[in-house]
Protein backbone atom coordinates (compact mmCIF):
# COMPACT_ATOMS: atom_id res chain seq x y z
CA UNK A 1 0.00 0.00 0.00
CA UNK A 2 1.62 3.45 -1.05
CA UNK A 3 2.07 5.73 2.00
CA UNK A 4 -0.27 8.26 2.89
CA UNK A 5 0.27 11.82 1.92
CA UNK A 6 1.58 14.04 4.07
CA UNK A 7 0.94 17.67 3.98
CA UNK A 8 2.53 19.59 0.47
CA UNK A 9 5.30 21.46 1.80
CA UNK A 10 5.93 24.72 -0.44
CA UNK A 11 7.99 27.97 0.43
CA UNK A 12 6.12 31.52 -0.15
CA UNK A 13 8.73 34.23 -0.12
CA UNK A 14 11.18 32.41 2.18
CA UNK A 15 8.25 31.25 4.69
CA UNK A 16 7.62 27.53 4.57
CA UNK A 17 4.13 26.74 4.43
CA UNK A 18 2.68 23.64 4.00
CA UNK A 19 -1.03 23.18 1.69
CA UNK A 20 -2.95 22.90 5.38
CA UNK A 21 -1.32 25.72 6.69
CA UNK A 22 -4.29 28.71 8.01
CA UNK A 23 -4.87 31.09 5.96
CA UNK A 24 -3.37 34.66 7.42
CA UNK A 25 -6.30 36.54 6.22
CA UNK A 26 -7.96 34.76 8.75
CA UNK A 27 -11.16 32.92 7.52
CA UNK A 28 -10.73 29.09 8.43
CA UNK A 29 -9.23 28.07 5.37
CA UNK A 30 -6.00 26.58 4.38
CA UNK A 31 -3.82 29.04 2.24
CA UNK A 32 -3.76 27.40 -1.02
CA UNK A 33 -7.87 27.23 -1.01
CA UNK A 34 -7.78 31.16 0.06
CA UNK A 35 -5.72 34.14 -0.62
CA UNK A 36 -2.99 31.72 -1.90
CA UNK A 37 -5.37 31.04 -5.10
CA UNK A 38 -5.32 34.84 -6.14
CA UNK A 39 -1.94 35.15 -4.98
CA UNK A 40 -0.74 32.18 -7.82
CA UNK A 41 -2.83 34.46 -9.98
CA UNK A 42 -6.80 33.17 -10.37
CA UNK A 43 -8.66 36.91 -10.50
CA UNK A 44 -9.90 37.57 -6.66
CA UNK A 45 -13.65 37.50 -7.15
CA UNK A 46 -14.39 40.48 -4.78
CA UNK A 47 -13.08 43.23 -3.26
CA UNK A 48 -13.13 41.85 -0.23
CA UNK A 49 -11.22 38.83 -1.33
CA UNK A 50 -8.48 41.28 -2.82
CA UNK A 51 -8.29 42.92 -0.14
CA UNK A 52 -7.96 39.98 2.33
CA UNK A 53 -5.55 38.51 -0.86
CA UNK A 54 -3.16 41.84 -0.26
CA UNK A 55 -3.35 41.62 4.01
CA UNK A 56 -2.08 37.80 3.46
CA UNK A 57 0.49 39.11 0.85
CA UNK A 58 2.16 42.07 3.07
CA UNK A 59 2.30 39.49 6.28
CA UNK A 60 4.13 36.68 3.61
CA UNK A 61 6.26 39.40 2.29
CA UNK A 62 4.99 39.12 -1.47
CA UNK A 63 5.92 42.87 -2.78
CA UNK A 64 4.90 41.82 -6.52
CA UNK A 65 1.35 40.77 -5.20
CA UNK A 66 0.75 43.85 -3.36
CA UNK A 67 1.88 46.13 -6.22
CA UNK A 68 0.14 43.93 -8.54
CA UNK A 69 -2.97 44.61 -7.12
CA UNK A 70 -2.34 48.05 -6.99
CA UNK A 71 -4.21 51.10 -9.80
CA UNK A 72 -1.77 52.16 -11.75
CA UNK A 73 -3.31 55.32 -11.09
CA UNK A 74 -2.33 54.86 -7.62
CA UNK A 75 0.47 52.63 -7.80
CA UNK A 76 3.44 53.53 -5.83
CA UNK A 77 7.11 53.05 -8.27
CA UNK A 78 8.26 50.59 -5.33
CA UNK A 79 7.48 49.32 -2.30
CA UNK A 80 9.98 48.35 0.27
CA UNK A 81 8.16 45.84 2.78
CA UNK A 82 9.64 45.63 6.29
CA UNK A 83 12.29 43.00 6.45
CA UNK A 84 11.15 39.43 7.40
CA UNK A 85 10.61 38.74 10.94
CA UNK A 86 11.02 42.85 11.55
CA UNK A 87 6.97 43.28 11.63
CA UNK A 88 4.47 40.52 13.54
CA UNK A 89 0.62 41.03 11.76
CA UNK A 90 -1.51 40.38 14.21
CA UNK A 91 -5.00 39.60 12.43
CA UNK A 92 -7.41 41.27 10.39
CA UNK A 93 -10.99 42.02 10.97
CA UNK A 94 -13.11 43.10 8.01
CA UNK A 95 -15.39 45.85 9.08
CA UNK A 96 -17.84 46.06 5.99
CA UNK A 97 -17.84 45.20 2.45
CA UNK A 98 -20.25 48.17 0.40
CA UNK A 99 -20.98 46.88 -3.46
CA UNK A 100 -21.30 50.06 -4.87
CA UNK A 101 -22.00 48.64 -8.30
CA UNK A 102 -20.44 45.76 -10.45
CA UNK A 103 -17.07 47.70 -10.71
CA UNK A 104 -16.95 50.00 -7.48
CA UNK A 105 -16.58 48.82 -4.00
CA UNK A 106 -15.30 49.80 -0.54
CA UNK A 107 -14.09 47.72 2.08
CA UNK A 108 -13.58 48.86 6.07
CA UNK A 109 -10.86 47.07 7.71
CA UNK A 110 -8.41 46.57 10.35
CA UNK A 111 -4.91 45.15 10.68
CA UNK A 112 -2.92 44.87 13.54
CA UNK A 113 0.57 44.67 13.42
CA UNK A 114 3.53 44.96 16.16
CA UNK A 115 7.45 45.52 15.49
CA UNK A 116 9.60 43.85 17.91
CA UNK A 117 7.80 44.57 21.60
CA UNK A 118 6.28 48.00 20.55
CA UNK A 119 2.82 48.38 21.28
CA UNK A 120 0.66 46.87 18.83
CA UNK A 121 -0.32 49.39 15.62
CA UNK A 122 -4.02 49.11 14.33
CA UNK A 123 -4.43 50.54 10.58
CA UNK A 124 -8.44 51.41 10.43
CA UNK A 125 -8.91 52.08 6.56
CA UNK A 126 -11.95 52.34 4.42
CA UNK A 127 -10.29 51.26 1.14
CA UNK A 128 -11.64 51.86 -2.56
CA UNK A 129 -11.37 48.85 -5.10
CA UNK A 130 -12.66 49.13 -8.51
CA UNK A 131 -12.66 46.27 -11.31
CA UNK A 132 -11.19 46.81 -14.65
CA UNK A 133 -10.88 43.65 -17.02
CA UNK A 134 -12.58 41.43 -14.64
CA UNK A 135 -9.74 42.30 -12.36
CA UNK A 136 -9.93 43.50 -8.62
CA UNK A 137 -7.37 46.54 -8.07
CA UNK A 138 -6.76 48.74 -4.97
CA UNK A 139 -7.36 52.70 -5.37
CA UNK A 140 -7.07 54.30 -2.29
CA UNK A 141 -8.07 54.51 1.17
CA UNK A 142 -9.25 56.46 3.86
CA UNK A 143 -7.54 56.35 7.14
CA UNK A 144 -10.21 55.89 10.13
CA UNK A 145 -9.97 56.71 13.77
ZN1 LIG B 1 -7.18 34.19 2.97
Amino acid sequence: MPPRPGPRVFRIAGHRMTNVSACPCGLPRALVDCCGRWHAGEPAPDAEALMRSRYSAYTLGLTDYVLATWHPHTRPAGLALDPPGTRTWLGLAVRAHRRIDDHRSEVEFVARSRIGGAPAQRLHERSRFVREGGRWFYLDGDLLG
